[in-house]
């Protein structure tokens, strides 16, 4: 006799699904706190953006512009390219998902460097795909030929993290190059550059070159972190024609609201983003500091081109992300490996300066 009320569901869900760790989103403040645990923009939205989404508010009873047409227009002429080849979505995370879910077969192989960003095996297993992960170099970088040799006659996907978080390096131009020629043209290579704005390292590469020159590979971007829309969620791919068209059919229709597509349209304008680089800039600066107190600390750091530092505090980590919580700074800790601590407000890099201080 079927109980609506009963606990014991017995519905299977997908073994790689029921698999899954949970995504852990950074600490959210209970109190008055430091958030530097989820890379986020710590200058609230420019004015413009403000007034685009208060107008917009006012509009939210119509469904918003399925494919966003302003939007990849205005993400087309941004970057340089015709407007097929934009695909936009709920949040870079959701348009990587879509990327797999259009080109991963049940069984498919996808490799990712690990440790790297969290979503990688939980987008990765929801597409059907098969997880094989690249430890990084001691030094946080990725392992390019290591990668390369992990790929096999089942690999369908490469995810490239660069700046790879948590750790902060980027892959250099040469070595991405040697990379994809190394590469069978069927397999997808997806440059993930959610920190692109952060780079500062002449020895990276320009995604959109790469792309002009394999086919096969698709870059992912955001408005999360440089732009301060992550409570938003927009983010964008850009690929050859024929793949964006694929990922823009896997696609969750209407999967970027109306205020997002507003406030992105905003961005998107040139005092805005003008604005928008000024921010970025100081934060590169407050970067640099950290980076070098905390080595001055006696703290062995990578190099970092993200908007954040990795601290390798090992099996100490979660004794110490407890300590700083508790002095009111919030820091994203992986268990026995380390922290990863984004950059914020002065004060709350001084805070936490402070605390690294103490831990040597
Ligand atoms: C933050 C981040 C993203 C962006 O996620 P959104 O869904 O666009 O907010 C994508 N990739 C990496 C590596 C990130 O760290």
């Amino acid at each position: 006799m079927p109980n609506q009320s009963s606990p014991h569901v017995s519905v299977p869900l997908r073994a790689a699904v029921a698999a899954l760790p949970a995504y852990v989103p950074g600490a959210r403040p209970s109190g008055r706190a430091w958030k530097l645990s989820s890379n986020e923009n710590p200058f609230p939205p420019p004015a413009a953006v403000v007034s685009a989404i208060t107008e917009a508010a006012g509009e939210v009873n119509r469904y918003p512009d399925m494919f966003a047409t302003e939007l990849v227009e205005a993400l087309a002429t941004h970057v340089g390219v015709a407007p097929e080849q934009i695909v936009v979505g709920n949040g870079s995370v959701s348009v990587l998902q879509h990327v797999l879910e259009a080109v991963v077969e049940p069984g498919d192989k996808v490799v990712f460097p690990w440790r790297s960003f969290e979503a990688y095996p939980i987008v990765t297993a929801v597409a059907g795909g098969t997880p094989v992960t690249v430890p990084v170099t001691a030094d946080g970088r990725l392992d390019l030929p290591a990668m390369a040799a992990a790929v096999g006659p089942r690999t369908r996907a490469v995810l490239v993290c660069t700046p790879n978080n948590p750790t902060g390096p980027v892959v250099h131009a040469g070595e991405l190059e040697e990379f994809l020629a190394s590469l069978p043209g069927d397999v997808l290579v997806v440059v993930d550059e959610a920190y692109l704005e952060f780079v500062r390292d002449p020895e990276a590469p320009d995604g959109m070159d790469v792309l002009g020159r394999h086919a096969n590979v698709v870059l992912v971007r955001t408005l999360s972190k440089a732009s301060g829309l992550a409570g938003l969620r927009v983010g964008y791919a850009v690929a050859a024609p024929r793949l964006a068209a694929g990922i823009r059919s896997a696609s969750t229709p209407f999967g970027v609201n109306h205020l997002a597509q507003r406030a992105a349209l905003a961005t998107l304008q040139a005092p805005v983003q003008a604005e928008l680089a000024e921010h970025v800039e100081a934060l590169v600066g407050e970067r640099t500091r950290v980076h070098d107190a905390l080595r001055a600390q006696g703290w062995d750091v990578p190099a970092t081109h993200a908007n954040f530092v990795w601290l390798a505090t090992r099996e100490r980590t979660g004794e110490l992300a407890a300590q700083a919580a508790a002095a009111g700074v919030l820091v994203r800790p992986f268990a026995d490996e380390g922290m990863r601590v984004s950059i914020g407000e002065v004060a709350a890099n001084d805070a936490f300066l402070e605390l690294a201080a103490g831990w040597r």
